[in-house]
């Protein structure tokens, strides 16, 4: 399946989107990881992303569109995807249909994860993330490791992210209303959108998760039969 996965900050997307890609057998591609890995490493792409992620707005178009779509064209993706973190702008959106349709591709759903705005700050203020992988996600409140500041799944250092402090994090959630959530209209107008709540514990939303793109798969079966 090829799957976008859209949410404002906060809605737990890095999470859900490892577990899917993982019971889909699909890569999870998220820019937000590959910006943040040629930061570590260093690298030109990294060195103009960084200013624009501190601030918590978005690294321009023509850097992320290629950067994605240099992804997308690795040998892993050729099946199926789960796209966490783009798009997310209308242009975006109309460069990723332009790259898919030009390899004779299209998206099979966009799922929307849904949550309250006075839950998001809440959430990443105190989310701590494992420098090893960052699907392996903590909460100084909701979900504490058994050591402060260690990784329980793999003993990695636990840190906060740059843009996950208060002023940022309210910086992305107006960012995501003015840039990202246009595109939801946008897929809804090709029919691709499903909504679920991100709400409760994370092996729930995982389930409906799953139940709402099994649901669409078979939709989309029944279509082309
Ligand atoms: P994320 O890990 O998805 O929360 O992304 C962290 C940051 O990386 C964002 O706040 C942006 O600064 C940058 N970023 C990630 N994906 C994109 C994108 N598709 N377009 C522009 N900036 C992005």
């Amino acid at each position: 399946m090829r799957i976008v996965l859209v949410g404002p900050p906060g809605a737990g997307k890095g999470t859900q989107a490892a577990f899917l890609a993982k019971n889909l057998s699909i890569p999870h591609i998220s820019t937000g990881d590959l910006f943040r890995a040629n930061i570590t490493s260093g690298t030109d792409l990294g060195k103009q992303a960084k200013a624009y992620m501190d601030a918590g707005n978005l690294v321009p178009d023509e850097v992320t569109i290629g950067m994605a779509e240099d992804r997308l064209d690795q040998a892993d993706a050729a099946e199926g995807f789960l796209l966490d973190g783009f798009p997310r702008n209308e242009f975006q959106a109309r460069a990723l249909d332009a790259y898919l349709t030009s390899h004779g591709i299209a998206l099979d759903g966009v799922l929307d994860l849904e949550v309250p705005e006075d839950e998001v700050v809440k959430r990443i203020a105190g989310r701590r993330i494992c420098r090893n992988n960052s699907a392996h996600v903590f909460h100084i409140d909701y979900k504490q490791p058994k050591t402060e500041g260690v990784c329980d799944e793999c003993g990695g250092e636990l840190y906060q992210r740059v843009d996950d402090t208060e002023a940022t994090v309210r910086n992305r959630i107006e960012v995501y209303h003015r840039e990202t959530e246009p595109i939801i209209d946008y897929y809804k107008r090709q029919d691709l959108v499903v909504t679920i709540s991100a709400l409760g514990p994370v092996a729930d939303v995982t389930r409906r998760a799953m139940e709402a793109l099994e649901d669409r798969r078979d939709e989309d079966g029944e279509g082309a039969a």
